[in-house]
């Protein structure tokens, strides 16, 4: 939980649920079979052999353990091909380290289980592992008594961390005067075919009517909006409650399969309806209407893809026809203008004092009078 998160567009992150089970930019058994066979080609082995060395290498176990044990399996490979020298067992472990992009992901593979280190010292307050999704009732609540911020600007704050670093957390005028906006789930997917609608039904939106939880915003941000908008037609049908007029639905966009996904997301009875297209891959045309809001950033990590600042205007003249409100959260490790990659200082391409001007927009959109009280 976070009470004053570094995200541009919200004031706090909540995770009733942490883990996921996986979407593109977590690995699948098969990406990373396909990864590593690419990989032993490359350093000369016939495809066919490549292909049977990679499935025996990691078929069948989860991403996290291929993750952890990547040195491991790329000692084995080598030996078996007879390229066990560190240049060609480092590309082997580069390889799957690849696969790996989503952030929340690569905190649990840090703050969870490692079997390769059975005596590291886990943080309870993750999944033990990123696949294994696991529940964790009363943090709604707890972030529900937090102060409510209507009325309030948002101004810039220094932080001390538990390693007493000064941490600033800039202000985000944007969000002036608005109640707390909670960011649900950004360490995992809380509508992962796992969890229980039971669980999402008391834990989320039981939460988010209480009169404490009703003094804020609750934004809920997921990849699976076919399965938001059955959760919401469940309530509906099996237990005869309505969607809260404070729960924003949101789902995540990065390329044009997903976009499609979109039709989903309008078939959820909300207030207001948000789309997250972070990281945009490729240029994207959406479907927007019953859409509130688009957030639009580029990707980051060291294995970031480039994110063409034309996509993002493309997006941001969409918006525009249909009367959206944009706000572009940050530009990512590896932006590009007319063909060639901008050099950011800030590495996540969130300062937009860098930014071309005419891509430093932050809208709020007006759908937020509807579900404020
Ligand atoms: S948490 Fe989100 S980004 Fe990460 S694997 Fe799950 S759906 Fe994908």
């Amino acid at each position: 939980m976070s009470d004053r998160t570094k995200i541009q567009w919200c004031d706090s992150t909540i995770n009733p649920v942490m883990g996921c089970q996986g979407c593109p930019l977590w690995p699948t058994s098969a990406a990373l079979i396909s990864a590593l066979a690419g990989e032993l080609k490359n350093q000369g082995i016939s495809w066919r052999q490549a292909r049977e060395l990679a499935v025996s290498a990691v078929d069948g176990l989860p991403a996290s353990a291929v993750y952890h044990g990547r040195h491991f399996i790329a000692g084995e490979l080598g030996g078996a091909t007879g390229r066990g020298g560190s240049k060609d067992t480092g590309a082997i472990a580069a390889a799957i380290e690849a696969g790996f992009r989503c952030y929340a992901g690569l905190l649990h593979l840090h703050k969870g289980k490692d079997p390769t280190q059975p005596t590291k010292r886990t943080n309870k307050g993750y999944a033990p592992t990123f696949e294994q999704v696991t529940c964790f009732p009363g943090r709604m609540a707890k972030m529900a008594r937090k102060c409510d911020l209507t009325g309030k600007p948002r101004a810039a704050t220094t932080r001390r961390t538990n390693a007493g670093q000064e941490n600033v957390v800039p202000g985000k005028p944007w969000l002036d005067g608005l109640p707390r906006l909670v960011f649900v789930s950004d360490m995992g997917d809380a509508l992962s075919a796992a969890v229980p609608f039971d669980y999402l039904e008391s834990e989320i939106v039981g939460v988010v009517r209480t009169p404490p939880g009703d003094r804020h915003i609750w934004l809920w941000l997921t990849k699976r909006p076919a399965r938001m908008a059955e959760f919401a037609r469940w309530l509906d049908s099996e237990q005869g409650a309505a969607w809260p007029n404070n729960l924003v639905a949101m789902a995540s966009v990065i390329d044009g399969r997903m976009a499609r996904a979109v039709d989903h997301l309008r078939r959820v009875p909300a207030a207001m309806r948000a789309l997250s297209v972070e990281p945009l891959i490729e240029p994207v045309k959406i479907d927007l209407r019953g859409i509130d809001w688009v957030i639009v950033g580029g990707e980051s990590g060291t294995s970031a893809r480039p994110f063409d600042l034309a996509w993002a205007r493309q997006l941001r003249d969409q918006c525009r026809a249909r009367g959206v409100a944009f706000f572009c959260k940050q530009l990512g490790r590896r932006p590009v203008e007319d063909g060639l990659e901008l050099r950011l200082r800030d590495k996540h391409g969130g300062d937009w004092g860098e930014w071309p001007e005419d891509l430093r927009v932050r809208e709020m959109p007006r759908a937020l009078a509807r579900v404020t009280r």
